[in-house]
Order: structure tokens, then sequence, then C-alpha cells
């Protein structure tokens, strides 16, 4: 039966009568029977991926393209008078990440399954995931985010597993949601839940009582941790994630005949990032439990688990004081105290103990030690891993360090969500780059072939007419596709310093009021989300938001500069935004950023980058060369020294600097606060000239002068196609089917 019969049968009426919610659900079915038709089953060795986020996004049309049936239907539905994208608004986008290493892991699924490599991945089913940002009096407001419908991408399982917790024992129920690879076979994310958990105990915004476990275990994701509660319950869902995990992970090898003192060879497990981290004591407990001598047990886990490492900054390194755990998980603290002696015979080192003489457990440490691979993820954050951040460890075991550039599915980032660029490069250089992304480099041919060129502009053009009418509609703003689209789209955090582009712009506003006019229109575009108790990050936004009123709102400035703050930043909005971009504004201070992958996503729709040399930026400047990026800023090494010498004082740069000062004072101006809380903005304007932990203001002026350098390239439009045209040419490199290759040959071996 063809698809159009298909799709009329579970209809039960024509197409054309059909609502897109009716027409989504079909297909959707379609998917998922074609997709379990493609089930893999035929592995030995398994890589389990654990992650406490994936950042999926939405699944019908990635999942239509890696079957090979997108254009198809995209076909029937219009011949139908249905248009696909009004298809894709029914569906909902599910709330399972944060930012960058939740879409990594996503990412990381989908080029696993598109290799052709027996890869599953395990997480939780969030059922209110992160937080929905809603803007209010230009604040961030947390509202709940249910994205679960009754026919959803999930799939109950009748698979089970108990797990424990200090007078408590509840149910894991897993989930699995069908991972499609690109012409091949299907994998799985497994997510686990609660049958007892109720979304009724929401009270005001994302506020729950979070001591009822077994009715908040899998609400939501990053439950505010501001207090002990809140820590308390990120070690139950933790837990919860990764015994449940462990048991699958024992199930399966033992179904498949695996003595388990040979596990290393039926499976390998990422740990993505320290979250997971108590999976190496429970797997070791579980394996003493069946009868293991302990010394074996943790041989074989430290055989079988590997770690990826994704930030050096202190406070994400995750630590939990020891009586935590024991109210949680007493049963794992003998084992993390056995880990702890071993480490602490062998290393007359404080710094690499397990448990530290505060009695708190430095998560990343059991890793380290008790894994065989440790990683980076970008070239950059490897060396500072290995030279300053965790030398300790590295002067011990060299072998385990390794480098994993990251990167991004092409699938989604670009056939997908940039669909008139990919049809011209397929006209150009035909598929072949679709499964090895390096032939991108066959457009180097074009660099000089006028017509190229100007098609390549005319493509920008229409994407960023596209997103202007998505603006319009979504949040009632008005900008123009024939100015520059400057775009900074992340998470919230000051090492990415976003205060930085905001001070840009204010500089920019008080030039053209004093008359000094720009040689081009720029829309800045932002969008982010805050840890909503990290108060300083919600304080940058309400500044954008307020700079986003006056200035729009003003006639002599709005001419030549508009600010634009999108709601809910996400993966679907990612989409929309990327491929309508000219600047890609990746500013973090050096050696913050561990690799970034929104930089990856920018170039390869032909975006220039404006960037300090940080994380993946280091390798897309020598990618590119120097023609090609703008960069700016102190190195991580001149940074890296400021932190230890303590030599660097904001106050100083705010003094000595009448740009900087006037920008900072102008955040308490009369104008501001007419429009803006005084609160916020003091405490802002405060902490920049009192501490600034990231150092926005040293690289203030080299941001200003490599920006307007940015902004006068623009202007030769001939010039500007080159260097996108070069970007997308060079950005193979970036496609995540190349680090999971390099993952497989180096560590998981499958
Ligand atoms: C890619 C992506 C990120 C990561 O962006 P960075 O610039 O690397 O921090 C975060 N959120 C969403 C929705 C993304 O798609």
């Amino acid at each position: 039966m063809n698809i159009q019969e298909k799709l009329t049968q579970i209809l039960g009426k024509e197409i054309a009568q059909a609502s897109n919610e009716e027409i989504y659900h079909a297909l959707m079915t379609i998917v998922q029977v074609m997709a379990a038709e493609k089930e893999r089953t035929d592995s030995k060795k398994k890589l389990y991926y654990i992650s406490a986020e994936f950042l999926i996004g939405k699944l019908l049309s990635n999942n239509m393209i890696n079957l090979g049936i997108y254009k198809e239907v995209k076909e029937i539905l219009e011949a139908n008078g249905k248009d696909i994208a009004q298809i894709e608004e029914a569906e909902p986008e599910p709330s399972l990440g944060n930012g960058g290493l939740g879409r990594l892991a996503a990412c990381f699924l989908d080029s696993i399954a598109t290799l052709g490599l027996a890869g599953d991945g395990v997480g939780l089913n969030y059922h209110l995931g992160l937080f929905k940002q809603e803007f209010e009096n230009h604040l961030q407001k947390e509202t709940p985010n249910p994205w679960i419908e009754e026919k959803s991408w999930l799939k109950k399982t009748e698979v089970t597993y108990p797990v424990d917790f200090r007078g408590l024992r509840v149910n894991a129920r897993m989930y699995d949601v069908e991972v499609t690879g690109y012409n091949n076979k299907t994998n799985k994310l497994h997510l686990f839940d609660l049958d007892s958990v109720d979304e009724t105990i929401v009270e005001d915004g994302i506020d729950f009582n979070k001591e009822d476990i077994e009715k908040n275990l899998t609400l939501f994701l990053y439950p505010d941790d501001s207090d002990e509660q809140g820590r308390l319950l990120r070690i139950y869902q933790q837990y919860f994630m990764v015994s449940a995990g462990a048991q699958l992970i024992l199930d399966e090898c033992t179904a498949k005949g695996c003595d388990l003192y040979d596990l290393p060879d039926y499976a390998v497990i990422q740990i993505n990032d320290t979250h997971p981290t108590m999976v190496i004591p429970e797997l070791i407990r579980l394996l003493v439990q069946r009868g293991m001598e302990m010394d074996d047990a943790i041989d074989v886990v430290s055989r079988t688990c590997a770690y990826t490492n994704h930030t050096i900054l202190a406070e994400a390194l995750e630590k939990w004081p020891v009586h935590y755990l024991k109210k949680v998980v007493p049963q794992l603290m003998p084992i993390i105290e056995v880990l702890d002696d071993k480490v602490r015979r062998k290393y007359d080192d404080e710094s690499v103990a397990v448990i530290d003489r505060n009695d708190t457990v430095h998560m990343a440490h059991i890793d380290i030690h008790y894994g065989f691979s440790v990683n980076g993820v970008a070239a950059l954050h490897t060396e500072i891993l290995k030279n300053s951040e965790l030398n300790n460890f590295y002067r011990i075991y060299p072998e385990k360090f390794n480098n994993k550039t990251n990167g991004i599915t092409f699938r989604r980032w670009l056939i997908h969500c940039n669909p008139l660029l990919t049809d011209y490069i397929d006209s150009l250089i035909g598929e072949g780059y679709k499964k090895d992304a390096t032939e991108l480099e066959k457009l180097l041919e074009y660099k000089d072939d006028d017509a190229v060129l100007e098609k390549l502009l005319e493509i920008k053009h229409k994407n960023k007419e596209t997103l202007c009418a998505y603006l319009k509609e979504t949040q009632d703003i008005d900008i123009s596709a024939d100015t520059i689209f400057d775009i900074q789209v992340k998470r919230l955090h000051e090492y990415k310093r976003q205060q930085l582009n905001a001070l840009y712009i204010i500089d920019k506003y008080l030039e053209i009021k004093a008359g000094k006019i720009p040689a081009a229109p720029v829309t800045a575009i932002f969008g982010a989300k805050a840890a909503p108790a990290y108060v300083i990050a919600k304080d940058i936004i309400h500044l954008i938001l307020c700079l986003q009123e006056i200035i729009n709102n003003d006639p002599e400035v709005n001419k030549y500069l508009k600010v634009v703050m999108v709601e809910n930043y996400n993966v679907t909005k990612a989409g929309k935004l990327i491929p309508a971009c000219d600047i890609s504004e990746q500013i973090s201070l050096a050696s913050k950023e561990a690799s970034g992958t929104g930089n990856m996503k920018f170039m390869l729709n032909g975006a220039v980058t404006l960037g300090t040399e940080d994380g993946a930026n280091v390798e897309i400047h020598e990618a590119v060369g120097d023609d090609n990026i703008f960069v700016f800023g102190a190195s991580s090494d001149e940074v890296i020294e400021h932190y230890a010498k303590a030599d660097y004082v904001a106050k100083d740069y705010y003094e000595n600097n009448p740009a900087i000062k006037a920008a900072i004072d102008f955040i308490t101006s009369d104008e501001m606060l007419e429009v803006g809380q005084k609160e916020n903005l003091e405490r802002l304007q405060k902490e920049l000239i009192g501490k600034d932990w990231f150092m926005t203001l040293l690289d203030f002026d080299s941001y200003k002068e490599t920006k307007e350098k940015a902004l006068a390239a623009y202007a030769d439009r001939k010039a500007w196609a080159k260097m996108m045209l070069t970007n997308i040419a060079k950005a193979g490199f970036f496609s995540s089917d190349r680090t999971i290759e390099e993952y497989n040959n180096d560590i998981w071996h499958l």
C-alpha cells in the first residue's frame, strides 16, 4: 500500500477533509510502524548513552527524512491542499533538555543510528520538562511545559524495575522513543518514568512540594536546587535514572548470554557529564548482589564506563555531601567509600580524592578513576582539562584522556531546517554530502561563480523573510529582511556574555542619538532561557527586553537598529532562526565555553562567525581561515592568567573607558527606569562594575572594533557571499557523524 492510501485509511477520510492534528497523528503512526520494522536486533555489543537530557526537538519531519519519505509526504499533502509546515505546528516539542549538552545527546543518537551502530539512549521522561519561558513586564516568567499528549512518540512498555531509596521503593517504568537512522536501522531512546507522578501538584508557576517523591520525581528537568529539598530531589532523579538503566543493561546483556565478567564485551556506557555518575557504584552494587567479588565488580565496571566532561566551570562539576547521599541512597555509600579508599591508598593527593575532607563526594572524580576514558568536547577544552583543570588526573592517567570535538546532525540542521539551501547544494554537488559531510568542500569550486554567490544571497534573504513573518505572527514584532541579522541564541549565562552584546547595543544607541548614523541597519536578535534561580542571568534578560522596548519605539533609532528577544528559545525556534542569520555571535569568555554547537549550526547555514577564540570556534577559525571569520578578544591563556593573578578589575575599565562608562550608566538612566525595574537594573549594574566575574569589559573595545569590521564587510555583497560559501563548504568536519565515528573508533569499539 502506498503512503497516500495508508494515510487515507488511518484518517478514515480524505486528506483534504482532515485537520492538521489528525494528519500529524496519522503520519506518526505510519512513521512508528516503518521505524519499528527497521529495529536493530543483531548486535553483541551495545552502547548505552546515559544522559539527564535529550533535547530531541520535534520528531515527525526528521523521522520522515531519515526514513526517506519526507519529500513524498510533502507532495501528497500539497496535492491535497495541506502544508507540511502547518502539520509540523501541530506537534509539541518534547521538553527533555536544557541546552547544548542535551542537544548534543540528541544529535549523537541520530548519528549513531545513521552510522548503523547499536546504541540506545537512557534518560528520564520529564512530564513538564524544562520550564517554558514567558515574558511579562520585561521579565522572564517560568511556567510548566507539558508536552506529552494522549498519543505521542512515547511507547509505554511493560518493562519495569524496582528502585530503592531510603524507606521508599518505587517502580521505574520504561518508555521508548524510536530513533531512526538516515537510510539505516532504528535504535531506541529509553526514558524511565514513575506511574504515580502527578502533574496536579504543581501550584503557582513551577512550584511544587519537593518532598513528595512519588508524585514529583519525573515532573521537571533540573528542579530548583537553591534549597536542600531541591538538591535531594536531583539525587533522587539521578539515582532513579541510573538504577533503572543499570538493571536494563544487565538484563539485556544476560539475555544475550553474557557472563557478567565479560560485561565490557557486551556493553559500553557513555556517561554524559556527571549527572549519571552514580551508574558506576550502582552497577558495582548490582554485580556484587549477583555474587561477584567487590574487586572484580569494580574492575568490570571500570572497563565498561567512559566519561564525557562538558565544562570547566567549577559550579557545574557536581559535588554531593555524604549526608545527602545517606539520606537518599544509603546503599551506595559503602561502595563509594570503598572507591575513595582505593584511591587514597594509591595516590597521596587530596585533590584527586573521591570523598574530600569536608565529606563531599566529587562525582567527576568517580568517573575519572573508575571509567576507562575521559574526553573533552573540543580541542581547546581538552587541552585545558589536561593542562590545568584536571591536570592532577591527567598526570595519573594520561592514556585515558582524549578529545572528541562536538558535532551536529546535518539532517536536522541543514536538510530539515533549510530546504532552500539544501536543494541548491544538491543541484551543485549532488547528495553525497548527506552521508559524507566532507563532500561539502566541493562547493569551493564555485567560490568565484557570480551566479552561485548571487543565489546564496537570494536564499538567505528568503530565509530572513520567513523569519520576519514568523516573528510577526508569534510575537507581533516588525523587522526588515533588508537589515543585517545579528543573532545570539543560547542559554543565558554570564560566561556566554549576552551582556557584552547588550552593552554594544547601548553604545550604538547612544551613538545614533548623538547623530552618528551607522552605515547599515542592524537587527540584533537574542533568544535565551535563564535558570530560574540565576538572578543575574534573569536581570540580563530584563535589560535586553527593556532595550527592545526603548529602541524599537524610538523613531530616531529604529531605522538603524532594532532589538528582538525571542520568547522560549528551543529547538523549533533554533530551526527558524539559524537559516536566517548573517552574523553568528559566539562571544564567550575565552576558556569558558567547552565547545558550543550553535556555532556549528550557524556556520553550516552560511552565517559568518563573530567570536572569541574559545571552544570549537578555534577549530572553525582553523577550518575557514582568517578571512572568513571575525575573531576578537583576550586569548584563553590570558584569561586563565587573569584568574590566576586575580588582577582583572572591572571598575578600572568602567572608570577609564568613557564608552564603557556611558553604556553601563545607561542601564539605570531615566529612560530605562521608566520601562524597567529599578531593583533588577541596579543589581546588574552593580555586578558589572563591582564584580564582572566573566570579564565582559576586558573585551569591550576589541568586540566593538571587530563587530564594526564585520558590519562593514557585509556591504560588499559578493565578498560576503564568498565568506558564506566558504563557511558552508568547511562545515563538514562539524558533522556529528564524524564525531560519532571517532567515539566508536577510539572508545566504544562497536
Ligand atoms: C544548539 C542548541 C543549543 C546550544 O547552543 P550553544 O550556542 O552551543 O550554547 C542550545 N539550545 C538549543 C535549542 C540548541 O538547538
